[in-house]
């Protein structure tokens, strides 16, 4: 069957059945079918090698009794290439259908050129919260605390700056809204400035605190920071803050206690079953997380600061080669890797796959709830490390350590994995 190019000829393998979403709950079959796109660049390899892994875990946890079915579409060069467009609506229309999706990078031209596609399917399939949990498996790390980090990132994902509502200075549109601040307002905006505007919703920030609050609850976090620089930007970013808390405070109650509360009733320690809520100043919060790296389990930031914390993140445990994530919506997940397209390696075998193994980790995990599955994969990552068994991008911060190809690497997961 070949990739679906138009919305008429989407068609699901009939080995495979569809995972529903009612009342809130995702009921996920023992043969979902699981869309992918390859993406561009490396993401060739990186699928591949993930889906490989995710097929041998499923395996080994539950002998033949799950299965993942697979069903491949397309988005950037290879859309372009089969459909004659770089993001056909059928890609769009097949993932809303199945729920569930892996994803490798897509190429984005930088100052011009067409808008982001991984924006563009974020925002098409309404997938508001990007989740990153930065881990520490064992791999070489810059920091002297790397073994203390463990963060999950919600990264609100529709909003903010990010949300494509910019005009280049030269513009009418520009020169419209300077126009109007000027007249209207009374702001005067220099002529040669662009315009953007940071639209931060009390909708979108709480739905999207709902999941970070429930994410803490279900795997006993015991920590969640808003992360905003609200004292500057006040009513987009300080808001976040209070719409965040209102959410915490009214709709999770039994569960949440504030930072004035843990040193008032409770002495500076947060008690068995509640969750500290607080809030940190981005730029404070960038510096915390280095310098006390266990004070934080649970970031929730707007889409900005996310992206940035999530990099600098990363890159306390070893950076990108391991940066897992997933975008998510009401019962509809897009798992991908922090990472880009890294064109310089395309092709050539030897980059590290774990960002994408992790991130269809999380998919099967933490979204569709198969845990033995994601458990066995996170460990062989773990023996393959203390192993020495990784890809060059681990392997140059090993003295002695010849690194493995992105092939071999996966085989060597997939024999831990059996091993198990
Ligand atoms: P990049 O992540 O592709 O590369 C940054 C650096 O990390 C490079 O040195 C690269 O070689 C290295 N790297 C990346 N992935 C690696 C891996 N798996 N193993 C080892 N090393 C790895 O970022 P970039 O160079 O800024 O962007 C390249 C392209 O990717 C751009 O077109 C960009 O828009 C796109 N991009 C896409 C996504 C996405 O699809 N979600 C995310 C980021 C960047």
């Amino acid at each position: 069957m070949g990739i679906p190019c138009s919305v008429e000829e989407l068609k699901p393998p009939s080995e495979g059945s569809l995972a529903t979403w009612s009342n809130g709950a995702l009921n996920v079959p023992n043969n979902p079918v699981i869309a992918y796109i390859e993406g561009d660049g490396i993401g060739p390899e990186v699928v591949r090698s993930a889906r490989m892994v995710l097929d041998a875990a499923v395996e080994k946890a539950y002998g033949g009794s799950r299965r993942i079915v697979w069903w491949e579409l397309a988005a950037g060069s290879k859309a372009q290439e089969v459909c004659g467009d770089l993001l056909p609506k059928a890609t769009l229309e097949a993932i809303k259908m199945v729920r569930l999706a892996l994803k490798g990078p897509l190429t984005t031209p930088v100052g011009s050129g067409y808008r982001s596609l991984n924006v563009s399917i974020r925002q098409a399939l309404d997938l508001y919260a990007n989740i990153r949990p930065v881990k520490f498996y064992g791999q070489p790390a810059p920091h002297k605390y790397a073994d203390k980090v463990n963060f999950v990132i919600f990264r609100e994902n529709t909003e903010d700056v990010y949300a494509g509502i910019e005009w280049p200075w030269d513009s009418p549109e520009a020169a419209k809204i300077r126009s109007f601040l000027e007249r209207e307002l009374g702001v005067k905006v220099r002529e040669d400035a662009g315009i953007g505007l940071k639209p931060i919703s009390k909708f979108a920030t709480q739905r999207l605190m709902r999941r970070a609050v429930e994410w803490a609850i279900r795997n006993g976090n015991k920590r969640i920071t808003l992360m905003h620089k609200g004292n500057i930007m006040k009513y987009t970013e300080g808001a976040f803050m209070q719409w965040g808390y209102e959410v915490a405070i009214n709709e999770y109650r039994e569960y949440i206690i504030t930072e004035q509360e843990l040193w008032e009733k409770y002495n500076g320690e947060i008690p068995e079953g509640k969750i500290l809520v607080n809030d940190r100043i981005a730029d404070n919060m960038l510096q915390q997380i280095i310098t006390r790296p266990w004070d934080y389990e649970i970031i929730v930031a707007p889409n900005l600061n996310g992206d940035y914390i999530s990099d600098a993140a990363n890159a306390l445990v070893g950076g990108i080669g391991m940066a897992a994530g997933m975008n998510m919506g009401d019962g509809i997940a897009v798992a991908e890797p922090v990472h880009g397209t890294a064109p310089k390696y395309a092709g050539k075998d030897v980059i590290n796959p774990t960002a994408e193994i992790l991130s269809g980790a999380l998919l099967i995990g933490n979204f569709m709830g198969w845990r033995e599955a994601s458990s066995l994969i996170e460990e062989a990552i773990r023996k393959a490390i203390a192993d020495k068994k990784v890809t060059y991008d681990l392997a140059r911060h090993m003295p002695g350590v010849e690194p493995l190809k992105t092939s071999e690497y996966t085989k060597e997961l997939i024999e831990y994995i059996k091993e198990m």
